[in-house]
C-alpha cells in the first residue's frame, strides 16, 4: 500500500493536463494508465483544439508531434450520390497559432504530452488498470489497481481525479453517473488509410503541412443521428463515421458500424478522395452524448470527474472534446491547489470545481448547444428532407438549358412549398439558433 497526494485515473488529455499543472506546483501526483503507454488505447477523428495547450505550453506546436494544422474545413451534405458543400479556406488559419486546430495521432501525441508532465515531476504508471475506488465510509481515499502481471495494488491519496474517458465504469461505481445508456453514447469507427503525402496534397489542394478537415452529414449516416469525416494526416487519412448508438436499434436490420463505414467509403463523392489507399488501422471508440441537461455529478468527497468521464463534450457542429477535457483537468488541478494547505477535499471544498466549470467556456458552450441533439431527434427532417430539398433547389437553380430562368424559379418555389412547412421550419431553425448551435 502506497500513499501520494493525488491519484489521477487515465492518461488522456484531461488526466495529463491535470497532472501537468499539479506536478508543476510541486504536488506528489501519480497518473495510472491502463494502456502500455499514454495514448496506446486512445483514438479520435480528429482536430485537437489547442487553445488550452498553447496556454499550458506556449508554442507547443513547434515541438509537438503534429501531423498537420487545419488549413481547410469542408462541411458537406451527402445526398444520395451527390454532395452540397461549404468550404472554408482562410489565409489567417495558415499562420501560427493556426486557429488552434491541429490534426494529431493520439498514440504519439498523448505520449509526448505525458512526457511533458513527467518532466514537471508527475509519476505516470502504465499497464495499470484502476478497478475500483477505496473509501473510508465518508470519502474516497484511494484506488485499487491491477497490473499486467495480475498484481492487485492499493494506492491511497488525499484526493482522486477520475479521467477514465467515455467508458465511465468507475464514475458509475462511485454513484456520480447513471448507467451508461445507448442514447448517451455514440460509437465511432475509423480507418487510417495510407495514401502518400503528395497524393493527399494533390487531392485536397494542400501544400507542406497544411491539412484538411472534411465533415459529412445527412446521408453519411442515412436517417440516423451521426456524421462522417475525413482528416488528413501527413501521409494517411482518418476516415470514419459516428452514430448515436440508440439510432441503430428499433430498426429492421440495423446496419453495423462497419457497414456504415463501408457505405460511406463507397459513396461516389468519397471514393475519389481515398481510392488506391491501404488500410493501416481500424479502431472504434465511444463519444459521450450526455449533453448539458444530463451531465453527471462532477464531484463527491475526495473525488472529481474530468473530461469525457464527466460528459464534457460539446456535441454540436464543432465536436469540442479534447479542449474541454484539458480545461476541466486544469480546473480540477486548480481546485486541488486552492485547498492543498488545509488538505480538505470534501464535497464542500470541491464545489469550487463546478463553479470553475460553470464560469468557463466548457459549460457555457455546452449550455448554448443544450438542445442540439434533442432538436435533431425530434426534427428528423433536418437529417433527411431538408438536406435533400436543399440539394434539389441548388441543383435546379444552377441548371443551364433552354428552360427560362423565370420557369426555374417557379419550379423552385413550388418545390419548397410542397416539401416544407414554413411555420414548422421557421420554428425549428429558430430553436436551433437559440439553443442548438
Ligand atoms: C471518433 C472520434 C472523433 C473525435 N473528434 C474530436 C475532435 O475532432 N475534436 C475534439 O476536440 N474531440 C474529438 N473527440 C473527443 C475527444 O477525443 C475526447 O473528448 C477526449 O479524448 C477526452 O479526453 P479524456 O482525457 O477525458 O479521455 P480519453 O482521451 O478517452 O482518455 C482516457 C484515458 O483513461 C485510460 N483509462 C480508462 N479507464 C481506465 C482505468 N480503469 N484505469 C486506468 N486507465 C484507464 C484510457 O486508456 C485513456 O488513456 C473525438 C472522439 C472520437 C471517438
Amino acid at each position: 500500500m502506497h500513499k501520494c497526494e493525488v491519484v489521477i485515473v487515465g492518461a488522456g488529455p484531461a488526466g495529463i493536463a491535470c497532472g501537468y499543472v499539479l506536478a508543476n506546483a510541486g504536488v506528489d501526483v501519480v497518473i495510472l494508465e491502463r494502456g502500455q503507454y499514454p495514448g496506446a488505447k486512445n483514438m479520435f477523428g480528429g482536430i485537437f483544439f489547442a487553445d488550452r495547450m498553447n496556454k499550458l505550453i506556449p508554442q507547443f506546436y513547434t515541438e509537438a508531434p503534429i501531423e498537420r494544422f487545419v488549413a481547410k474545413k469542408h462541411y458537406a451534405l451527402l445526398i444520395n450520390n451527390s454532395e452540397v458543400s461549404l468550404n472554408i479556406d482562410s489565409e489567417e488559419h495558415k499562420k501560427p497559432p493556426y486557429n488552434h486546430s491541429y490534426i494529431v495521432r493520439r498514440s504519439v501525441f498523448d505520449k509526448w504530452f505525458a512526457e511533458k508532465a513527467r518532466e514537471q515531476g508527475a509519476t505516470i504508471i502504465c499497464g495499470t488498470t484502476v478497478t475500483d475506488f477505496v473509501g473510508d465510509g465518508k470519502r474516497i481515499v484511494g484506488v485499487t489497481a491491477s497490473t499486467t502481471d495480475d498484481q492487485d495494488n492499493v494506492l491511497l491519496a488525499d484526493v482522486v481525479v477520475c479521467a477514465e474517458g467515455a467508458n465511465s465504469m468507475l464514475s458509475e461505481k462511485a454513484g456520480l453517473r447513471n448507467r451508461l445508456s445507448m442514447r448517451a453514447r455514440s460509437i465511432s469507427v475509423k480507418e487510417v488509410i495510407e495514401l502518400g503525402r503528395d497524393v493527399i496534397n494533390e487531392r485536397f489542394g494542400l501544400t507542406a503541412r497544411e491539412g484538411a478537415a472534411y465533415e459529412y452529414f445527412a446521408d453519411a449516416t442515412p436517417g440516423m443521428l451521426g456524421d462522417g469525416f475525413i482528416y488528413t494526416n501527413i501521409d494517411s487519412l482518418n476516415v470514419g463515421v459516428g452514430v448515436v448508438i440508440s439510432e441503430m436499434y428499433g430498426r429492421e436490420n440495423p446496419p453495423t458500424p462497419n457497414q456504415l463505414l463501408d457505405r460511406f467509403k463507397n459513396h461516389p463523392c468519397i471514393q475519389p478522395l481515398i481510392k488506391g489507399g491501404r488500410t493501416l488501422e481500424y479502431s472504434a471508440h465511444m463519444i459521450p452524448m450526455d449533453g448539458y441537461k444530463n451531465l453527471p455529478k462532477f464531484y463527491t468527497n475526495g473525488l472529481m470527474l474530468v473530461g469525457d468521464a464527466a460528459g464534457l463534450v460539446n456535441n454540436s457542429i464543432c465536436h469540442e472534446g479534447v479542449n474541454m477535457a484539458m480545461a476541466s483537468g486544469i480546473m480540477a488541478a486548480e481546485t486541488i491547489l486552492e485547498n492543498r494547505a488545509e488538505k480538505s477535499y470534501d464535497s464542500k471544498a470541491l464545489r469550487s470545481y463546478e463553479q470553475r466549470l460553470k464560469h468557463s467556456f466548457v459549460l457555457e458552450n455546452m449550455k448554448s448547444s443544450r438542445d442540439f441533439i434533442d432538436i435533431l431527434r425530434t426534427h428528423k427532417e433536418l437529417l433527411n428532407d431538408y438536406p435533400h430539398l436543399m440539394k434539389d433547389v441548388i441543383t435546379k437553380f444552377f441548371e443551364v438549358g433552354d428552360v427560362p430562368k423565370s420557369a426555374i424559379k417557379r419550379d423552385i418555389i413550388h418545390m419548397i412549398r410542397s416539401r416544407m412547412s414554413f411555420v414548422r421550419a421557421a420554428k425549428t431553425f429558430a430553436a436551433m439558433l437559440k439553443d442548438g448551435i
